[in-house]
């Protein structure tokens, strides 16, 4: 029977020295996986430094090595769906470019693939150097995102993962424009067929997180304006709790005036509830706002990127646009 072949998908903005380092080490897990090849894809998700030429340099001595080149900054889930449009393999893994998806782990992903299951997932687990604030905020968002949304979400999933051809051909029929993988999968997850393997995250091996608080921020109201309608509903139960308050507020201010002959003082009284009503009506304007947004993009059915893929074929790079 001819070898199976895996395609490894990386997404990379800015690890210019990662995936050089990353390559290395593949090249070295790749002799201890048995009855497979390997395609290496390569995703430079607009990087302006030298992430581009160095994986042009690493597929001048390795036709294995195939970039994804997107024409600019596209963002990490468009990335990885680019890389994973291009792929052949039988079998896709997902992982970062700066080695906190160590590489060593591969072979199991590949083993527990080869023994049947069609999507292998990791779990990161939490090392000495996770602060409780982060764990604290993981936790906490995961459980408001899993109450919200129709179907579980799991908790500490990184996209650092193998899902089977059938998979990929699933995800790829999703044609939304914003996307999140964690929750596309979670939309497909069969019941069985299933592994979790635990790992721990290092460092990064070079450069800094591409995620600052004001990404995280945005990818943390995607994910719940994503998978859930439930956040629409807030304004409904927002009203009927303002609704309830101003009645006993209301029943309370009349027994004061007439049982106790003690009016309440005006002004006070009036500013709170004006300023609560005015706040919570701009934060359900906020909330169908996000939503209209998401309609807005997703009506336009853009491509989802513009990029080259560069492959080395009979000695020759060949470029070819895709939109
Ligand atoms: N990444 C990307 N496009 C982006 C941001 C990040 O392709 O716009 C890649 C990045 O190069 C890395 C992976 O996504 O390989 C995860 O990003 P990062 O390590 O910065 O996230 P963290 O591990 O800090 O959550
Ligand atoms: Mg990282």
């Amino acid at each position: 029977m001819p070898n199976k072949l895996v395609s490894i998908v990386v997404s990379a903005y800015n690890e210019q020295d990662n995936v050089t380092e990353l390559y290395k080490q593949l090249n070295i897990v790749a002799k201890d996986c048995k009855n497979v090849e390997f395609e290496y894809i390569f995703v430079d998700d607009g990087s302006n430094d030298k992430t581009y030429n160095n994986c042009l340099k690493l597929q001048k001595d390795d036709a294995r090595v195939k970039i994804v080149q997107l024409k600019r900054n596209f963002g990490h889930e468009i990335a990885m769906t680019a890389g994973m449009d291009y792929a052949k393999g039988d079998a896709v893994i997902f992982m970062d470019a700066d080695l906190q998806h160590p590489p060593h782990y591969i072979p199991r992903l590949i083993k527990a693939w080869q023994n049947g299951k069609e999507i292998v997932l990791t779990k990161r687990m939490d090392n000495a150097e996770t602060s409780k604030t982060y764990k604290f905020c993981a936790k906490t968002f995961y459980y408001i995102l899993n109450l919200l949304s129709d179907m579980p979400i799991m908790e500490s999933a990184p996209d650092f993962r193998l899902l089977d051809r059938k998979y990929v051909d699933f995800l790829k029929s999703f044609n939304e424009q914003d996307r999140l993988f964690r929750g596309l999968l979670s939309w497909i997850m069969p019941q069985d067929n299933v592994e979790i393997i635990p790992f721990e995250a290092p460092e990064r091996f070079s450069g800094t997180s591409k995620y600052n608080f004001i990404k995280s921020l945005r990818l943390a109201i995607n994910s719940f304006v994503q998978f859930s309608v439930v956040p629409l509903r807030l304004a409904t139960i927002l009203g009927i709790i303002a609704a309830v308050l101003a009645l006993l507020m209301g029943v309370y201010v009349f027994f004061e005036h007439f049982f106790m002959h003690n009016p309440t003082p005006g002004y006070a009284t009036i500013m709170v509830t004006v300023v609560f009503l005015g706040a919570v009506q701009l934060i359900c304007l906020g909330i169908i706002g996000e939503y209209i947004g998401k309609i807005h993009i997703e009506v336009k059915k853009r491509p989802l990127y513009v990029a080259d893929f560069i492959e080395k074929k009979a000695g020759k790079n060949e470029p070819e646009n895709h939109i």
